[in-house]
């Protein structure tokens, strides 16, 4: 069972079915899957997650998939960190690390595709894919043999070969296209339109995708005894995991399992090499200068209203050029 009910324009507010689409008919703007949280808070308790699997599947009341017949490797509850030394060079007292690299296949991306192949397995799609330059082949290619579905991973030509050989692993159509990673983006939008039964995961199924990523939220206020953070940094590439997170502690007090409202504040953290194709985007942001602002109210200016922040670190670029696809 889910309590999900409809796919919802972030832009608009224009309610979907809970189909394979991503894209508002009116607007183009993204679509957002949407639940009954007051049917949640009756349902949902600390007593049902702690008695649920060691997986993000111990949140199922939060995700968007019916039945229990998930297509699940294990992905999350990775350990929370303290890292002491870390926090004392950074000036610190209480930083904690979430080791997502002990997912499966290295990253969060289990996560995020564990959700969008058990989607795809419950709209009846036959073959998964998604435009990569890495982690995100490894994860498909390995949920799409669990799944027993067969995978096609594109990618740019010039990726690493070293994480090209993982995703061969697990999956035997790798494509590599002759561009950037936009421009294997857009072939990959234009085969969806061409096969229904293809779930993209960062294409048509990408509403249920990044439902997934929700689940570290969960689970840091679970390890860290139901109890929100102050501040989160995360990693970014499109910002898909960063406003999930987000989403996620607001989920936990809509549900009533966290008392009050989230005062988090969510800062994303661009890394040199993920914006392969855009030279506008700042690369200048480190984790110590990400820290570093966190623990100085200077960055108060940058903040947005709904809670988090692009491209601290860089005073000069924060109007705008992150926050394009965010
Ligand atoms: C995919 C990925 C990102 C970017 O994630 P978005 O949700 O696109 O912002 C950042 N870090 C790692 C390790 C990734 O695999």
């Amino acid at each position: 069972m889910t309590f999900s009910d409809a796919l919802k324009c972030k832009e608009c507010g224009k309610l979907y079915p809970l189909e394979a689409m991503h894209v508002c008919k009116f607007c183009f703007g993204p679509l957002e899957v949407s639940y009954d949280y007051d049917e949640i808070s009756s349902s949902i308790s600390k007593e049902s997650i702690a008695s649920g699997p060691l997986s993000i599947w111990r949140y199922r009341d939060l995700l968007p998939v019916s039945g229990s017949d998930y297509v699940d490797l294990g992905a999350g509850f990775t350990p929370l960190v303290k890292a002491e030394r870390l926090g004392r060079y950074l000036g610190l007292k209480n930083l904690w690390i979430k080791n997502d690299t002990l997912n499966l296949t290295g990253s969060f991306k289990d996560r995020a595709v564990s959700v969008a192949l058990s989607k795809a397995k419950e709209l009846g799609l036959k073959v998964a894919a998604c435009a990569s330059t890495g982690n995100l082949a490894n994860s498909v290619a390995a949920h799409a043999a669990a799944a027993q579905m067969e995978s096609y991973v594109f990618i740019p030509t010039d990726l690493e070969a070293v994480k090209v050989i993982t995703t061969t692993v697990y999956g035997r159509n790798v494509i590599a296209i002759d561009g950037n990673y936009d421009d294997v983006n857009r072939l990959c939008a234009e085969i969806t339109s061409e096969e229904p039964d293809w779930a993209f995961a960062n294409v048509n199924v990408r509403s249920y995708y990044s439902e997934g990523s929700k689940t570290l939220a969960f689970e840091v206020a679970e390890q860290l005894g139901w109890r929100v953070p102050d501040h989160v940094v995360v990693p970014i590439g499109s910002g898909s995991q960063l406003t999930k997170i987000h989403k996620g502690f607001t989920e936990l007090y809509r549900v009533g399992l966290i008392d009050s409202e989230p005062q988090v504040r969510v800062f994303g953290c661009p890394t040199t090499g993920v914006f392969p194709s855009s030279k506008r985007l700042c690369t200048r942001t480190r984790l110590r200068e990400a820290c570093e602002a966190v623990d100085d109210s200077k960055v108060a200016g940058y903040r947005k209203p709904s809670g988090w922040s692009v491209c601290i670190g860089c005073g000069s670029c924060y109007e705008g050029c992150c926050s394009g696809s965010l």
